[in-house]
């Protein structure tokens, strides 16, 4: 199917119930609604000269425009180019050029983000650009009243494939430089379509995507599981707020919420949290990054969200390979990331031999099948680096998988340390740091150290009122009940962690500081 053969057919099952809610301007559309609002996006873009594989890029917080033009590129067969609302110049003339972007769509401005005026200054190094249309503006009112105004007979002379190339997302840069996936119809739609089978989503649904769109969290695990099964997407705010989420799951009878680890961490500790009537919740994705075991304990028991999953999966898979379900043992659904999810296929090698390792057995966690991507865009050896002649896509990321297939992420092959010779998991540690009263937050990198190779040093977050962790102080607290190597050497307190957009910590950036607090 396409992406938009799949929508029209949930828009004549479901044409009069909610499609879209955008809390920020108080807007709301059926799916009858949407679907017009989408087919004049379309023929406006196809008015304004946007042809079957053209790069459209699109440069914008959450908003309901961004989900008119991620449905409208996909009939018109452009290819979408997600940018990340927190790049500036250098990173935005990065992914114009390398991605040949000929069309860019964007929010004017937000916060301290002047878009205009950035765009204004790439304009001069992008040659390929030549077209920019600001949301909210004369002209892109002007393209959707010529889109309105337009035959839709047009939409429907598109020959269209599921196999054609309909989204380039760039990775979240966590380890390094940004890479565009390259994905499909057939990628997305499907992943998207299983993720909301894993969430048991029907019409009935209503998920609260506080996520960035611009992220495939955001637009395949958020849109596309939605609309798939008509579902209703309410965007709560432009970008992540702890208080409008929780409002907008409460007043929007929310029946799922998603979020990374971080995002949830913030909403259970939002002063009147008890106050929101989160009744409605029943499921919903934490992802993208390690989900701490006490952190889904309190989703389940504080925000009453029972049937909450975990899913793991990366960009470059389109994005989600696994998933827990409801069905899961509490235990399995708080400390694995369930099991695969359909049609795909796993193994878990020794990343040095390549060779499959027996289950219970750590090792890099390799996947093939309809979600992995098409290649990164024009970086043939980078997509040859990571998906091998068998299309084998090697993740990276290292994970155990136990007797009943399920999956276990013990962090990436980067971050892992070896400290004399002994390999360290810095998330069983971070696992255990949670268990600390005083810790809000914690995360454990490697730093160099004469002796040993590597030392740990942990990052921690106080909980509001408490005195800064000394090292002398968490080395009582872990004794005896934590292996002496595994003992962070080094203790450091801060307010807040280097992190992506998406919400991950940069533990590149932090390895960098910790170099320099060090000396
Ligand atoms: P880059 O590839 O640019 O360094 P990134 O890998 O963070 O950035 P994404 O594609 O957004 O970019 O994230 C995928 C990665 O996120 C996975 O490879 C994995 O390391 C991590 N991840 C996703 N879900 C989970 C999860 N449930 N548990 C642990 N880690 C996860
Ligand atoms: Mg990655």
């Amino acid at each position: 199917d396409t992406i938009g053969d799949n929508f029209d057919r949930t828009v004549a099952a479901f044409p009069d119930r909610d499609a879209l809610v955008d809390r920020a301007s108080a807007r709301r559309w059926t799916y009858r609604e949407l679907s017009d609002e989408i087919t004049a996006v379309a023929l406006g873009l196809l008015a304004r000269g946007v042809k079957k594989g053209d790069r459209v890029g699109i440069w914008s917080p959450n908003c309901a425009e961004w989900t008119f033009v991620q449905y409208a590129t996909a009939k018109i067969g452009a290819i979408l180019v997600n940018i990340n609302p927190a790049y500036r110049v250098h990173e935005l003339s990065y992914v114009l050029n390398q991605s040949g972007i000929r069309t860019l769509i964007s929010a004017a401005s937000f916060k301290t983000s002047d878009y205009a005026a950035m765009i204004e200054e790439a304009k001069p190094n992008c040659p390929a650009l030549r077209d920019v249309i600001l949301l909210g503006s004369p002209e892109w009112t002007q393209l959707v009243d010529a889109g309105r105004a337009a035959d839709p007979a047009a939409l429907a002379e598109i020959q269209l494939s599921p196999d054609d190339p309909i989204n380039i997302q760039y990775t979240s840069g966590t380890t390094g430089f940004p890479k565009g996936a390259t994905l499909s119809h057939h990628n997305i739609l499907n992943n998207g379509f299983f993720v909301g089978e894993g969430c048991g989503y029907t019409e009935a649904d209503r998920v609260c995507i506080p996520v960035p769109f611009y992220h495939c969290f955001g637009m395949v695990m958020g849109n596309l599981a939605c609309t798939s099964h008509g579902a209703c997407m309410v965007i709560p705010a432009p970008s992540f707020q702890p208080a409008e989420t929780l409002a907008a799951a409460a007043e929007e009878k929310c029946t799922s919420l998603y979020g990374v680890p971080t995002m949830f961490i913030a909403m259970l500790a939002e002063a009147d949290f008890d106050s929101y009537d989160l009744s409605s919740l029943r499921t919903g994705i934490m992802a993208g990054s390690p989900c701490p075991v006490e952190v889904m304990k309190q989703v389940i028991e504080r925000m009453g969200m029972n049937e909450v999953t975990i899913c793991y999966g990366m960009t470059e898979t389109s994005p989600v390979s696994t998933q827990t379900t409801a069905e899961d043992s509490l235990d399995r659904r708080v400390s694995t990331v369930g099991r695969v999810h359909p049609h795909l296929e796993v193994k878990i090698v020794d990343p040095e031999t390549g060779l499959t390792v027996p289950r219970g057995t750590p090792g890099e966690f390799c996947t093939r099948g309809y979600s992995v991507m098409l290649g990164y865009w024009e970086e043939p050896d980078k997509t040859a680096e990571a998906i091998d002649a068998a299309r084998w896509m090697h993740t990276g990321d290292l994970a155990v998988m136990d007797d009943e297939g399920y999956l276990s992420i013990t962090g990436r092959i980067k971050d892992m340390v070896i400290r004399g010779g002994e390999n360290i998991y810095p998330r069983e540690i971070e696992e255990f740091l949670y268990t600390h009263p005083d810790i809000l937050d914690a995360q454990v990198i490697g730093v160099p150290d004469e002796r040993y190779g590597e030392e740990l040093m942990a990052w921690v977050r106080m909980r509001e009122g408490a005195d800064p962790l000394t090292a002398e102080a968490l080395k009582e607290f872990c004794a005896g009940r934590l292996a002496h190597y595994k003992v962070p050497r080094y203790v450091h307190v801060v307010d807040e962690f280097p992190m992506t957009v998406t919400g991950k910590v940069r533990k590149v950036q932090m390895r960098a500081e910790a170099r320099d607090i060090l000396g």
